[in-house]
């Protein structure tokens, strides 16, 4: 898995997303993707639920 690093991460535009380790544990399992989904967003789905994750694992990690 690669770390985030977060000068990068802005330079690409990106910005922090602080939420609670309830939230980011339901962020990570949630998926809203109906049948008919289309492509972009199932990945934008699956983009948000692994970075859910991983800021789930870095949470859990640095306590
Ligand atoms: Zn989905």
């Amino acid at each position: 898995m690669n770390e985030t690093d977060p000068s990068t991460e802005a330079a690409k535009g990106r910005g922090p997303l602080w939420l609670d380790p309830d939230d980011l544990r339901w962020l990570s399992k949630h998926c809203g993707c109906t049948a008919d989904a289309s492509d972009e967003e199932k990945d934008r789905c699956g983009r948000v639920r692994f970075r859910a994750s991983a800021a789930l694992h870095k949470h859990g990690h640095s306590h």
